[in-house]
């Protein structure tokens, strides 16, 4: 099971292709761009708590049979909020001083 490479920004909805380097991601692959996750989440995934990485871009070559992003796509299944941003807000407050490993 690879990892599920999510087109755009959760928060603001940008584009983020698998070759894109401002990708974050949770553990759960929640997909964030790094400025939304900086200024706007304050590395508290809304949906979960954790915190965010940079994603791995996937081979755009097939170095390895079967394993690049045009053997193993991108998902094209846009993802959007699913909390207010009132309440998004309140939950990095209530958690983001707490480092990711201690959460
Ligand atoms: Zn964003
Ligand atoms: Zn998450």
């Amino acid at each position: 099971m690879a990892l599920e490479l999510r087109p755009n920004c959760e928060y603001c909805d940008k584009d983020l292709p698998p070759n894109a380097t401002d990708a974050r991601i949770c553990t759960f692959e929640c997909t964030f761009c790094a400025d939304c996750v900086d200024t706007k989440l304050h590395n508290v995934c809304p949906n979960c708590g954790g915190g965010f990485e940079r994603r791995p871009i996937r081979p755009a070559n097939e170095w390895r049979p079967g394993l690049s992003v045009a053997k193993r796509p991108a998902s094209s299944q846009r993802r959007h909020l699913s909390y207010s941003l009132d309440d998004i807000a309140a939950h990095s407050a209530r958690i983001s001083h707490i480092p990711p490993e201690q959460r």
